[in-house]
């Protein structure tokens, strides 16, 4: 077990009663304290978070008509995805994390070690609006990265075409990337929590709803109580919006909010596949 005594409170002066997620950073810190400061842990969060919201929707996908409560809300009910594109996809995000972003963690851990875990958990406000504002951030620099690569015909051929190698996305498909792109996207979701200096709780919770949010880009499905649906304003794209840059990439490059395309004049709404896709579509 963590000897507390050895970490230096990193939060002093906070009332008791802001810390309603004490108990649970308690619970992490005392009882996984092994798990939760390994180097490894954020990555181990990340994939783990990757597979297990994809997995129900591949299974959607497979059942079909079947699971007809959730297929109902399939956007291109024509594009279903086979399990051989599903394993590829699936292999391609092992194969990257094994040969490319564990090494990075290695590395990094070796040239900067992180700091030691406060004992004093964030208050909610703390986890709120650092997330918030990582997303932000994060957003911001994925849409300028995601425009650019797709004005520029090298950078697209060579870094990001290979995510657009289905026109109708599934959930596995979320991290069919190139090596360059999933290291650009983690180094970007490990350096904004760490400029705005968060608490590795904020982190996680983070790490985990943004990966949510990625899969949700790429389900496939319009489900209604998804966040996209539940924030007001259309602040949120979500799947309908990320399906729609999959059928129609000039458009929609934000991953999570709506502003940038609007104010850029890239956004576009959803508009029936048969009237989009071209016979260059690489699923049937
Ligand atoms: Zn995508
Ligand atoms: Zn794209």
């Amino acid at each position: 077990m963590w000897n507390s005594s050895e970490v230096p409170l990193q939060l002093p002066g906070s009332r008791s009663s802001d810390r309603l997620l004490q108990p649970l950073w308690n619970y992490l810190i005392f009882h996984h304290y092994s798990l939760v400061s390994s180097p490894f842990f954020p990555v181990l969060l990340a994939f783990s978070s990757y597979f297990i919201f994809s997995l129900p929707f591949a299974i959607v996908d497979l059942l079909g008509e079947r699971a007809s409560v959730f297929y109902r809300y399939k956007i291109q009910k024509e594009r279903r995805p086979t399990l051989r594109m599903m394993a590829k996809s699936l292999g391609m995000a092992v194969y990257n994390h094994l040969v490319f972003v564990v090494p990075a963690v290695v590395i990094n851990n070796v040239v900067m070690p992180a700091p030691p875990l406060p004992t004093v958990a964030p208050t909610l406000w703390e986890l709120v609006s650092g997330g918030l504002g990582a997303l932000l951030i994060f957003d911001t620099q994925y849409f300028l990265w995601h425009m650019v690569h797709h004005k520029n015909p090298h950078l697209y051929k060579w870094v990001h075409a290979i995510h657009h190698d289905y026109i109708s996305p599934f959930s596995w498909s979320t991290q069919h990337l190139s090596a360059v792109e999933l290291m650009t996207v983690g180094f970007w979701s490990n350096l904004d929590p760490i400029l705005l200096q968060c608490h590795p709780l904020t982190t996680w919770t983070l790490t985990v709803f943004s990966i949510w949010l990625s899969v949700e880009d790429h389900i496939g499905y319009d489900l209604p109580w998804t966040p996209s649906h539940l924030v007001p304003f259309g602040l949120l794209g979500g799947a309908m919006a990320h399906d729609m840059h999959h059928q129609k990439p000039s458009s929609n490059f934000a991953p999570f909010f709506s502003h940038w395309d609007k104010l850029f004049g890239t956004a576009s709404t959803y508009v029936k596949p048969t009237e989009t896709v071209s016979s260059s579509l690489k699923e049937a």
